[in-house]
């Protein structure tokens, strides 16, 4: 399949990664019919007068149909989810976008969609192969046997599984990304959902700006993890949707940091270094997860073009725009 003679619905478009992915797809001359996310349109990210924009709840079935309906692909990234803080907190929420995608998959499949996206995650992976900071890379078979994180890990590996069988017993094609980690601008940064590489931005930009030099770091700092730049989220996503693969592929970077080491990052970009303080009672999720990168690597050639410091300085300059120009 190739996107650029298919009708496009993106779900989600005013979230982070929705709304980059529909810049990406217009600049790649996709004709995204319609751009839909539950929020307010003034409160999107980003948005195009060049695209159909919904305000629609899509845990409603009929608001479903609406979106689809004409549509031969849809990408579903509508989710109730933010960083560690928010996924351990909200278990419920989390679990909630069931529906979502639940009504998703079958407005798409009665309104004769073609092929649906779904962007899974990284943490529908065992959290036994995730105890120690040293990790071996996640392969995608490490899914199983199941012990995702509670709740919106358990959600995604369930719409996984629904997505493989609307496939198989009603021929929708389904294709899914577990992505790793997404950081980039024009994403949350504040307010509780946000995730570390943009919590940390904004801590060291307040200390900046505050005079008090130091930051808190949730655990002990010394948990792994890998991210990735939101132009290879994006770049990935259409290149699974257009392939034959049918199970889902990790997408993710495999440049392996300690949190403590994305802090250096940040401290280095900013000019300034902080006095840490670890909060040990804080979420911090799995000691260390980094991304096998074989499959996709082998089957359609991607892999992570953008270096952790330099997708950080894009991340923290716009970050630092955004909170110069709200204390202004
Ligand atoms: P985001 O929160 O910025 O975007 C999600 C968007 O979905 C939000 O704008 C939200 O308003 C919208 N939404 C939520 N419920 C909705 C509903 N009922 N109807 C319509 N819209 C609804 O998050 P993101 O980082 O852009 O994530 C996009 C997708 O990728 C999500 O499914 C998320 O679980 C998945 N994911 C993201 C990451 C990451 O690091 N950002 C990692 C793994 C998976």
């Amino acid at each position: 399949m190739k996107l650029t003679s298919e009708k496009v619905l993106v779900c989600g478009a005013g979230g982070f990664i929705g709304g980059h992915l529909v810049h990406d797809l217009l600049n790649n001359g996709v004709n995204v019919v319609r751009a839909v996310d539950a929020k307010p349109f003034d409160t999107w990210y980003q948005s195009s007068e060049a695209v159909e924009n919904l305000s629609l709840d899509l845990r409603n079935k009929d608001n479903c149909y609406a979106a689809a309906a004409g549509m031969d692909v849809v990408f579903q990234l509508a989710a109730d989810m933010g960083g560690m803080g928010f996924i351990e907190n909200n278990k419920a929420l989390c679990m909630l976008s069931v529906l979502t995608n639940t009504h998703m998959l079958l407005a798409a499949k009665d309104t004769g969609v073609e092929r649906f996206f779904y962007s899974s995650s990284a943490c529908v992976y065992n959290g036994d192969k995730q105890k120690t900071a040293d990790v071996v890379p996640l392969k995608e078979e490490d899914a199983y046997p199941a012990m995702p994180e509670d709740g919106y890990g358990w959600e995604k590996l369930f719409s996984e599984r629904m997505c493989r069988h609307f496939e198989e017993d009603f021929g929708l094609q389904t294709r899914v990304a577990r992505y790793h980690n997404v950081y980039g601008p024009l994403g949350t940064y504040d307010g509780g959902r946000e995730k570390a590489p943009a919590a940390i931005c904004r801590k060291v930009i307040q200390a900046k700006i505050s005079g008090r030099h130091e930051i808190e770091i949730w655990g002990d700092g010394r948990q792994t993890r890998s991210f990735m730049y939101i132009d290879d989220c994006t770049k990935g996503t259409q290149a699974i949707l257009e392939s034959d693969i049918r199970e889902p592929l990790n997408l993710g970077s495999n440049e392996l940091v300690t949190i403590n080491q994305l802090v250096d990052i940040v401290e280095e970009i900013a000019g300034v270094k902080l006095e840490r303080k670890y909060k040990l009672d804080a979420p911090k999720g799995v000691n260390g997860r980094n991304s096998d990168n074989t499959k996709i690597l082998n089957s359609l050639g991607w892999q992570p073009s953008i270096r952790l410091r330099d997708g950080m300085a894009k991340t923290y300059e716009w970050i630092e725009s955004q909170m110069l120009a709200l204390a202004r």
